[in-house]
């Protein structure tokens, strides 16, 4: 069976860009037969960028909860703390042996971050590639639902893999990206993508109606419709046609003729989300009532995802001399 690995940072609950970009996949993937699925918080991922050491204690509970209400299941798939399992951080130090400093330092990836936290362009930021590559490989995943943002990542995966396999005789597979529609959902701003780092850029699995009314309200548009679609009105009509496609064509017919009032586009886009957001809400309720088995999830998923992580590393350690 094929394998499967996926991972979100500690740094919020979820937002509609990890859903449509990431989860949507992770659920496809879990619900074929074919695939054996991995799916983590990764939650050491999130020390490579200033943090508060409590957020990242409840948030990474948060993740956790919004992979159950959305779906994801514990008997399908393995769901799992990253640093409940070392051998991602061991194998990502062997794996940065086959890295170069100059191919990290050029990813956009980097240079986003570094322009995002400028004081903190430290070595475990610039190390963000090869520990996710440690994350795949240690399952030996080949395929990797994620959104476009981590396209680059991948690469430096398949690279550093094949880079591997050459010096050690290793047979990790050069994993690919597992595309879903809303590849890239853009921030609420109109400018850059949704992420849950960036104030103001999002809209959580968990707000309720009148805040996802509040925040579509809240996207910059234009004081007439007619002429390019540009900044927030892109956003909103993407996020139509991903929520609520039968009305595109009315709308935007209604944009074209100049008549649009934006304020009708918000909020039946708003609804259009909440619709979607609802039952994972009230599945996310039960689980949240029910600590004891959330607990009992995360154990049983570190326990899993160990054996497999052990039987790796210690065919890496052999390979390399290091035992
Ligand atoms: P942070 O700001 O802390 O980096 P984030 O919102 O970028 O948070 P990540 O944890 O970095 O989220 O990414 C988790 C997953 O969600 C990845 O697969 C990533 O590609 C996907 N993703 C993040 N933002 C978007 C987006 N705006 N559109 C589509 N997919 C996204
Ligand atoms: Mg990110």
């Amino acid at each position: 069976m094929k394998r499967v690995l996926s991972g979100i940072r500690a740094t919020g609950r979820l937002h509609l860009g990890n859903y449509l970009g990431a989860v949507k996949g992770m659920l496809e993937l879990q619900n074929s037969s074919d695939y054996e699925t991995f799916y983590m918080v990764a939650d050491v991922h999130t020390i490579t960028t200033p943090y508060n050491i409590e957020e990242l204690r409840k948030n990474r509970r948060e993740v956790i909860l919004d992979y159950l209400a959305t779906g994801l299941d514990p008997a399908k798939s393995v769901i799992f703390q990253q640093s409940e399992v070392n051998e991602h951080l061991e194998l990502a130090f062997y794996l940065s042996s086959v890295t170069t400093i100059a191919k990290m330092q050029h990813l956009p990836t980097f240079k986003e971050k570094v322009k995002q936290y400028p004081d903190h362009a430290t070595l475990a930021l610039l190390n963000y590639p090869a520990l996710m590559a440690a994350d795949i490989l240690l399952y030996k995943a080949e395929l990797v639902p994620v959104g476009i943002d981590q396209e680059p990542h991948l690469e430096i995966a398949r690279e550093i893999a094949r880079r591997f396999n050459q010096d050690y005789s290793t047979d990790f597979p050069e994993p690919q990206r597992f595309k879903t529609t809303g590849e890239y959902i853009p921030s609420l701003t109109g400018e850059g993508k949704m992420s849950k780092s960036v104030e103001g850029s999002y809209i959580n699995l968990t707000d309720d109606l009148g805040t996802v009314r509040k925040k579509v309200r809240s996207i910059p548009t234009a004081t007439t419709a007619g002429g390019e679609k540009t900044g927030g009105i892109k956003v909103l009509f993407d996020l139509l046609s991903l929520f609520d496609k039968e009305n595109v064509n009315k709308f935007d017919e209604e944009f074209n003729a100049g008549t649009l009032q934006f304020v009708a586009l918000k909020d039946a886009v708003a609804e259009a989300i909440f619709a979607e957001l609802k039952p994972m809400q009230e599945k996310r309720k039960e689980f949240d009532n029910n600590p004891e088995l959330v607990d009992r999830i995360i154990s049983e998923g570190n326990e899993k995802a160990r054996k497999v992580a052990e039987q790796t590393i210690d065919e890496v350690r052999q390979k390399m001399g290091l035992k």
